[in-house]
């Protein structure tokens, strides 16, 4: 008897505890931020009952909600994968058709955080708008897109795998998210239309190839706050129509063949923190060069076929001058050297590093000019 009226009383308080729960709206005020969001509005859930409240109507602003950061009009028909770590991740177009390609920001309540690896290679699509939601963008997600004109990034995204816009032949203009710390290796190669690209003042490293053979670019922008410091192998090999850089203050490292075969550029200004200079070979309008004044060593080949060179002034912390480093420089017909003689017989010279067609180069000893 006595455990039939416990268990009675247990009941009743499941009862009413489940009925109380239900029809909270009396019983405490709904609180929590957890955001959520369907097609048509947001809304917050409650940390105590779970009931949604605080609904309301998008409110967007060029497709974006301006309280929830949900992309209006998204393209529908991706194929979107769950994320271990939560979020989903835009795997391919699915079966979207359309050219114009607007990425969800959020899909079954959880934020679309990143665009996979070959998500929309080789496709025809002419633009894609990235929402803030995206951190990540994985190796080769465009590549091949032949059609790609416009990408819109987010303002989050922090990384770009390699080769994420290889072979986008139809690409004129780019201006790369602020935060990313690196232009990954192969991001544009072979990127033939081009001109012109921004270096967000967070990137430290342009790596391999990241460039090579896009014979449109014209313009680099570096501003003078960038964080710039190395430039590796082949970076900007082949960009035929590059007529300058910019190296910020700090620069450190430049790879073998870094510009090389940069027919159009004519004028460099190398920093005093740069002090192993390499990757000119095969510049053959490079006219003026100016080293920075803690210049050690010129790599192996560094100049080699810059044709146009007629004078170099070299620092007396010069200790080395790689094999071929100014072979074939045919113009070159001056050499400065601030340092003594003595400084000069203790510069390591490697072979054939002035070998030259015509007069032999005119050495200058303690002298710029
Ligand atoms: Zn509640
Ligand atoms: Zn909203």
């Amino acid at each position: 008897m006595k455990r039939k009226f416990l268990i009675t009383c247990v009941l009743f308080a499941a009862v009413t505890s489940v009925f109380a729960l239900t029809a909270c709206d009396g019983g405490h005020t709904h609180s929590g931020n957890t955001m959520r969001r369907n097609d048509s509005e947001h809304f917050k859930v409650c940390a105590e009952c779970q009931a949604y409240y605080d609904e309301e109507a998008h409110t967007p602003v060029d497709g974006v909600c301006t309280v929830c950061g949900y992309v209006v009009g998204y393209t529908q028909g991706l194929e979107l994968q769950y994320l271990h770590g939560g979020g989903y991740a835009v795997t391919g177009l699915g079966t979207a058709t359309e050219a114009q390609i607007v990425i969800p920001s959020y899909y079954v309540y959880e934020p679309v955080i990143a665009i996979s690896e070959r998500a929309f290679e080789n496709s025809a699509i002419k633009s894609v708008v990235i929402p803030d939601t995206v951190t990540k963008i994985e190796d080769r997600a465009f590549s091949g897109c032949t059609a790609l004109e416009s990408v819109t990034f987010g303002a989050h995204t922090e990384e770009l795998g390699s080769a994420v816009f290889k072979g986008c032949t139809a690409l004129k203009e780019m201006v790369l998210p602020q935060g990313i710390p690196a232009i990954n290796d192969h991001l544009f190669e072979s990127c033939t239309a081009l001109k012109s690209v921004t270096v967000p003042d967070s990137v430290k490293k342009i790596d391999f190839q990241a460039f090579i053979f896009c014979g449109a670019l014209e313009e680099v922008i570096v501003s003078d706050e960038s964080k710039l410091v190395e430039i590796a192998n082949g970076a900007f090999s082949d960009c035929k129509k590059l007529k300058t850089f910019e190296f910020p203050q700090g620069f450190q490292t430049i790879g073998s063949g870094a510009f090389g075969g940069c027919e159009s550029l004519n004028n460099i200004v190398l920093p005093d923190s740069l002090i192993d200079v390499d990757g000119f070979a095969g510049c053959t309008s490079l006219s003026t060069i100016k080293f920075g004044n803690a210049v050690e060593t010129i790599a192996k080949s560094a100049f080699e076929r810059c044709a146009a060179l007629q004078a170099v002034s070299l620092p007396a912390t010069l200790k080395n001058i790689g094999a071929f480093a100014f072979s074939s420089c045919n113009a070159l017909a001056d050499l400065y050297f601030a340092g003594t003689q003595t400084q000069w017989d203790e510069v390591e010279q490697g072979e054939f590093w002035n070998q030259k067609e015509g007069d032999p180069i005119h050495l200058h000893i303690n002298a710029t000019n």
